[in-house]
């Protein structure tokens, strides 16, 4: 079967099964336990873990909190101030295509008495800074949560700008930075004004479950000041309690240290594939596609295509015996994409729009089952 579903979960690279092994079998040990070799060892294999995901990421190994992935890190952030800054200000801005774990987490907040305001974006799911920087200088927010690169077509929201502008207004920023992780060359820590990222390993060949939130320290070296969503043994500095899930740990490590190592490869390889997945579509349906992704300014490797006339649903169903193909997130598929609907299309295109995501395990050869639909 031909597997184009990388942005919903990528399959875990065969050294990150390796590396994961032992902590399921023989290094059992908790590392928050101590002197004996099963805690030692397991808590050398988190701080190497810890280095890998910070070399990834260009940050500090101690502005890093393991989390069970992105839904966990983005309720963390949103929820841990406004938990903790709520008194102050309840203002709190994101954006209307943002992931349901952002704005879920917002809704809830909202009834809590959180004013939060959702920006437009443009017809490929930008924001306009102007009237960000209108907005953020008229009512400052506690937080800014801006998605970085879009699950469902791609794009890039300009993470650098935002940060400058959250900077001139001493504002905190939090990107959710899920897909862009390992397809994207970037370091946290060069991005002024940028407070707080989310990722999560399951993205790039790691395994599910795991994931981290980057808090950047002040320039004081001071520690983020965040209500923690888990209280209880203080593991993670206090900002995450809960028995560190060490097997999935030392998996993102090894996947963040492979995608780290392979990064410039692994962009030009999911160029290429998309490349050659457009070439096959434009020949296959001509003029009964459309494209909805920006071309110039995208992730690598994610296409959202309308096919004219043709329910998404159907298609998918019928096409998942040879392809694995989605009609969007697969966190929100029962409901047509609100991120489609938000950058202007019908519903009848959002109905039409099948995503394909391409990630460094997908083989050209693979693709020639398309020639025989
Ligand atoms: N944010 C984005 C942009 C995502 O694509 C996803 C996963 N689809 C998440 C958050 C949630 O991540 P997780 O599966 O690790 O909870």
């Amino acid at each position: 079967m031909l597997y184009l579903d990388n942005s919903a979960t990528t399959q875990i690279h065969p050294e990150v099964k390796d590396a994961m092994l032992p902590y399921l079998l023989e290094e059992y040990g908790n590392p928050s336990s101590k002197y004996y070799s099963l805690a030692e060892n397991a808590k050398k294999a988190v701080e190497t873990a810890r280095d890998q995901v910070a070399n990834l990421l260009g940050c500090k190994t101690d502005e890093i909190v393991f989390t069970s992935g992105s839904t966990e890190g983005n309720n963390m952030i949103l929820k841990g101030i406004a938990d903790y800054y709520g008194t102050e200000n309840k203002h709190i801005i994101t954006t209307k295509v943002e992931h349901p774990s952002v704005l879920e987490t917002c809704r809830y907040l909202e009834t809590k008495g959180f004013d939060i305001t959702y920006l437009d974006v443009d017809r490929f799911g930008r924001i306009d800074l102007d009237n960000f920087e209108i907005i953020i200088n008229e009512k400052p927010p506690i937080l800014v949560s801006i998605l970085w690169g879009n699950n469902e077509i791609g794009s890039l929201n300009p993470i650098r700008k935002i940060g400058e502008l959250c900077q001139k207004y001493n504002i905190r920023f939090h990107t959710d930075a899920t897909q862009v992780v390992g397809k994207v060359k970037f370091k946290f820590n060069k991005f002024d004004g940028l407070n707080f990222l989310t990722c999560s390993a399951h993205k790039f060949h790691g395994p599910k479950g795991v994931g981290v939130v980057v808090l950047k320290k002040d320039h004081l070296g001071l520690k983020a000041k965040i209500t923690p969503l888990l209280h209880g043994g203080s593991q993670e500095n206090g900002y995450r309690s809960g028995t560190l899930a060490v097997h999935n740990i030392v998996g993102m490590g090894k996947a963040a240290e492979l995608a780290n190592k392979k990064i410039d490869k692994n962009i030009d390889h999911i160029l290429a594939i998309e490349s050659s997945l457009i070439n096959i579509l434009s020949n296959k349906f001509h003029e009964n596609i459309k494209f909805n992704n920006d071309f110039n300014d995208k992730l690598p490797g994610i296409l959202s295509v309308q096919f004219l006339g043709i329910n998404n649903e159907i298609l998918v169903k019928q096409l998942a015996p040879i392809i694995a193909v989605s009609t969007g997130s697969a966190c929100s598929s029962a409901k047509p994409s609100h991120v489609l609907l938000e950058i202007g299309l019908s519903i009848n295109d959002v109905r039409n729009t099948i995503r394909f995501s391409c990630s460094s395990t997908t083989k050209s050869h693979d693709l020639d089952v398309l020639n025989k639909l």
